[in-house]
């Protein structure tokens, strides 16, 4: 059976940073769709070049585009053994859609991982990201170029402070029903992301690998914590 893995997340939570570690150490795809978004926008896709005015206000793309560019990737051989979704989905009509593309497809249980971080801190974090301009990695702290390509540093063109609020905005508006869709499963799962980030991971890691061994047949309900104060207070 494969693991397949959703990382949920406000901007800033740190799940594309999670989603790309764990993708990377088990051999999985990372599938972030604002990265293929930025990617399809670099190639000057028509459809991406529209979708980037609403990416610069912090706004969703639409449903439709976004699950056909989804459904179309997770039809890629390299997913068989299973992926690690970062970005999607982010409203409960992508969720709704990936359930039944995984029934359809007898692709098996999905693990949904919320790293929880404080909205505070999220400000904080997002006010000060900077990515490489050349392959969109998130730098390192302290770096002055790209530990990846040496490329230079540059703001993300949706980090901008008015457009961050908006994000959030959307995020609570949006993107929070998603988790009450998922909460109740048996393979949901809550990280507490404001913790230092190796702690992080390893919680991440024992998170999932916990909830793909109780693969759907835990009790209903069962959802569990990492330890920490943060998530605890707010993952309400
Ligand atoms: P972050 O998680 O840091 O906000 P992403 O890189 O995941 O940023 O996404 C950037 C932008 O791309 C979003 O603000 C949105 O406009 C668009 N986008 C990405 N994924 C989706 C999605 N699943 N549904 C709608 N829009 C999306």
């Amino acid at each position: 059976m494969g693991l397949n893995v959703i990382m949920m997340g406000a901007p800033g939570a740190g799940k594309g940073t999670q989603a790309g570690r764990f993708a990377r150490e088990r051999g999985l795809p990372k599938i972030s769709t604002g990265d293929m978004l930025r990617e399809a926008i670099k190639e000057g896709n028509p459809v991406a070049l529209e979708a980037k005015a609403l990416m610069d206000r912090g706004e969703l793309v639409d449903d439709g585009t976004i699950i056909a560019i989804v459904r179309d990737r997770l039809t890629k051989p390299d997913t068989r053994p299973g992926f690690v979704l970062d970005g999607f989905p982010r409203t409960v009509d992508q969720a709704v859609a990936l359930d039944a593309f995984m029934q359809e497809r007898a692709r098996g249980p999905l693990v949904v991982i919320d790293v929880v971080v404080p909205e505070q801190e999220l400000v904080r974090r997002l006010g000060s990201r900077r990515i490489c301009g050349t392959c969109g990695a998130n730098a390192e702290p302290g770096k002055t170029v790209c530990s990846t390509c040496n490329g230079e540093l540059v703001v993300r063109s949706d980090d901008d402070g008015q457009v961050v609020v908006e994000r959030l905005k959307v995020y609570e508006r949006a993107t929070r029903p998603v988790l009450e869709y998922y909460r109740a499963r048996p393979t949901f799962r809550v990280v507490d992301g404001a913790q230092a980030p190796e702690r992080v991971a390893n919680d991440v890691d024992s998170m999932i690998d916990d909830a793909a061994a109780s693969g759907g047949r835990g009790k209903l309900g069962g959802e569990r914590r990492s330890s920490g104060r943060a998530a605890d207070q707010a993952g309400a």
